[in-house]
């Protein structure tokens, strides 16, 4: 009986069976609680939807530790104390002088020009802290450059360096193994780090290498393991006194008084430092994570495909680990998330997009359900192009089923994780009409917001909108789209003017179903009335009951037939936003004069 409930838990889905095992593999360390799930991000440039997966992953997977009443702590580590690598192309504020803080800690780099945040790392978080507060992500945030600096890793660095030679063998087992795995990689022509640019023409060669640099987050693309020196091997890497950026080589350590001599190649300074008092530096990056996870008792952390490959940091760090005292956490590899339909956009929206960007056209439950359906290695597109209608078609025809009972019991769960967290439900659209439905309407207002709610008011006569409240925040998410992200050229223009010539040519049978439409326009104004008339004159036309539901190709061909021969009266084009939705926006009056009546 007990087996069979665990069973159905396994089916449910993705974050159930993580959940489990995180669960098991805490009881089977023996740690109390809270059971600690790890995001760890580098805020080196935009966050983007990628990125954004280091984190909702472990939320997903902690808030069902908590949903079961355990208690548990959700981390975000800012590796805020990484080195500023490279400075992003087009990026509005940056220019190349920002080249002279490479080498520095991504706190200490100036935030690009007009920001108001404090510093490069500050700026690249907020928008992020923002987004997570609308997805109802609760963290408890850990700054690295604040733990390092207050010597809070002090004990953890002294022991690194005590074990270097250990760490340094186990890092050169591996470093034959990655050596191996990039010549097989480089003969089959399949490289590290395909980014959210792995989808192809998507996006452009410059945003793939943006988003691949933030993709592979805490440093893993250059791991430094720090295996360059040639005084020995060391892992701890300082940042220089004078100069500020880490160019540093060790060249002695002192056991026993755990002095540090280091030289810099960027300014030529050369210092002798005490470990015990001296905090302007860190591990480096393949030996700081399991060091981390040992400080923080971490049990589950998920991390990017890069950083999974033979000799990366996670698969180092399971033997680096226990060198702390701990185990390599539970950690599945997740995929990455591409975009689709931005390519028309990216040049005035500046590069690639970021969670708050999809939370403009996306209510948030819409977003939170895009990442909870999926397991985290399968790759799928965050849409910003016309599937993002057919999205909240999918997420409305959910709703529906779970409403009325009969969704299957993984769709049931992923509906539930983008709806709620242990904390509480998420704020919902009250009234949630069709988002393609609304984008039309503000398509043909051109964004009157006015005049659209009255429309869409007029939608369903015998159940009015109350209130414009009961509309948001999706009328809001369908402004913005259909208004910031839907190309000029795909947007529907209606005719001022009646079209004249194309009213003259046409024949008698063409001329009387426009007819029918004018004198049934009042009768019908809804959404439902419209989209009974519309494809009903046809049927008429061939006398056919306009209530018998008729499967008949020529009929289809008809109803398409006259279909174009509105829509190229309404806004001189074959095709449109659907026509009823249409009709009710264009207005009744203003649809008999376009069409002659
Ligand atoms: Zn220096």
């Amino acid at each position: 009986m007990t087996d069979n409930v665990v069973e159905q838990k396994v089916e449910l889905d993705w974050v159930t069976r993580l959940a489990d095992e995180v669960v098991a593999e805490a009881q089977h360390r023996g740690v109390d609680a809270p059971i600690v799930c790890a995001s760890g991000i580098s805020p080196s440039g935009p966050i983007h939807l990628g990125n954004f997966r280091e984190l909702i992953t472990p939320h997903l997977v902690a808030d069902e530790i908590k949903r079961r009443g355990i208690d548990c702590d959700h981390i975000l580590s800012w590796d805020d104390f990484d080195r500023f690598r490279r400075v992003p192309k087009n990026l509005a504020g940056v220019d190349d002088s920002w080249e002279q803080y490479i080498g520095m800690p991504l706190t200490s780099v100036p935030p690009p020009a007009g920001s108001p945040h404090a510093s490069w790392a500050d700026h690249f978080k907020a928008p992020l802290l923002e987004a997570m507060e609308a997805t109802g992500i609760e963290v408890r945030q850990i700054s690295q450059t604040e733990q390092y600096r207050a010597g809070v890793y002090r004990d953890q660095v002294l022991l690194a360096m005590r074990e270097r030679f250990a760490i340094d063998k186990v890092l050169d087992q591996y470093r034959t193994l990655e050596a191996a795995e990039n010549a097989r990689q480089k003969a089959t022509g399949k490289g590290k780090g395909a980014g959210a640019g792995g989808k192809g023409p998507k996006l452009t060669e410059e945003q793939a290498a943006a988003a691949t640099e933030a993709e592979r987050g805490s440093g893993a693309a250059s791991e430094d393991d720090g295996s360059e020196g040639k005084a020995g091997y060391y892992p701890f890497k300082p940042f220089c006194t004078a100069c500020g950026t880490d160019f540093t080589t060790v060249t002695a350590y002192d056991d026993d008084s755990h002095e540090l001599t280091y030289d810099c190649t960027r300014c030529g300074h050369s210092e002798t430092v005490d470990l015990d008092t001296f905090t302007n530096g860190k591990l480096v990056w393949k030996v700081d994570w399991p060091m981390r996870w040992a400080h923080e008792h971490v049990m589950f952390e998920p991390s990017g495909v890069d950083h999974q490959s033979p000799g990366s940091s996670f698969v180092v760090g399971k033997d680096l680990a226990p060198i702390f005292g701990w185990e390599r956490p539970v950690g599945p590899m997740y995929a990455f998330v591409g975009i689709a339909g931005m390519a028309k956009m990216s040049s005035s929206k500046g590069g690639v997009p970021i969670p708050t960007d999809a939370l403009e056209v996306m209510e948030a439950p819409v977003l939170r359900w895009l990442y909870a359906r999926r397991r985290p290695n399968q790759s799928f597109d965050v849409a910003f192009g016309p599937e993002l209608q057919r999205l909240y078609d999918e997420w409305d025809a959910l709703n529906r089923k779970v409403a009325d009972g009969s969704a299957q019991p993984g769709d049931l769960a992923a509906h539930l994780r983008a709806t709620s967290t242990a904390s509480g439900l998420l704020p919902a659209t009250p009234r949630p009409m069709p988002f393609r439905t609304i984008a039309s309407v503000i398509d043909v207002t051109q964004g009157d917001e006015e005049q659209a709610v009255r429309i869409l008011s007029e939608l369903e006569p015998d159940n009015p909108v109350g209130s414009t409240d009961d509309l948001r925040p999706r009328l809001d998410c369908a402004e913005r789209w259909m208004l910031g992200y839907v190309p000029a050229q795909d947007r529907t223009i209606v005719r001022t003017k009646p079209d004249a010539e194309l009213l003259g040519s046409l024949d008698e049978q063409q001329r009387e179903s426009l007819r029918l439409l004018a004198d049934g326009l009042d009768e019908h104004w809804s959404l439902d009335g419209l989209t009974h008339l519309v494809y009903g004159v046809p049927k008429i036309q061939r006398g056919i009951d306009p209530e018998a539901k008729v499967k008949d190709p020529e009929l289809s061909a008809a109803q398409r037939t006259f279909f174009v021969l509105v829509y190229r009266l309404l806004v001189s084009r074959d095709t449109g936003p659907r026509l009823p939705t249409l009709l009710l926006a264009v207005g009744a009056d203003r649809v008999r004069t376009l069409i002659g009546h």
